[in-house]
């Protein structure tokens, strides 16, 4: 009798499991999808394929951040913007840019001089589209930002030229309580 207990037990658990899973027919708009990843204060990296991302990034969040996808110039909310506060790459939540190190470059997207600390970007030489080019990524989930070059206005003299899609701002009395809750 036992093995066949235990048997039955098995076929009565694995039927649970099956229908305990989400119907996969089950769509999400992409302004309702949850991205568990994005958080202000973890500093911990962030490394899963673009499967996984695919299902917590809106299509033109993944196309910049895991497509190393451009947005079109002069689209980008963020471009002219003043506000002030802090910048957070939208994929993973990490800081990336103080709102006072932001310049009008002309160039069509928003542009920074200096990131808000060393850790917070990745510089990959590019050699596509037949240039000489470095590639800034996101610190903590390698997302593509965009690119810096040696033109930027003083102190540091460079310019940051990033997509405004991967962008999320914070202004500054809400970048504040969530540096107090740390
Ligand atoms: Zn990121």
């Amino acid at each position: 009798m036992k093995p066949i207990l235990l048997l039955l037990t098995l076929f009565f658990s694995i039927q649970s499991y099956t229908y305990s899973q989400p119907a996969k027919t089950k769509t999400m708009s992409d302004t309702t999808k949850k991205n568990p990843l994005y958080s202000n204060t973890d500093t911990s990296k962030v490394s899963i394929s673009d499967d996984e991302w695919k299902k917590y990034l809106p299509e033109d969040v993944f196309y910049i951040a895991r497509q190393k996808g451009t947005e079109r110039p002069g689209t980008s909310k963020w471009e002219h913007y003043k506000e002030i506060g802090t910048y957070y790459c939208t994929a993973c939540g990490n800081a990336l840019f103080k709102s006072d190190t932001k310049f009008d470059s002309g160039c069509g997207w928003p542009s920074f001089y200096e990131p808000i600390s060393k850790g917070s970007i990745i510089y990959t030489p590019d050699h596509g589209h037949g240039m000489t080019r470095t590639e800034v990524q996101c610190g903590r989930c390698k997302a593509h930002l965009g690119h810096v070059f040696e033109d930027g206005p003083p102190p540091t003299g460079l310019r940051y030229c990033i997509n405004g899609v991967i962008l999320d701002f914070k202004k500054a009395k809400e970048a504040e309580e969530n540096y107090k809750q740390q």
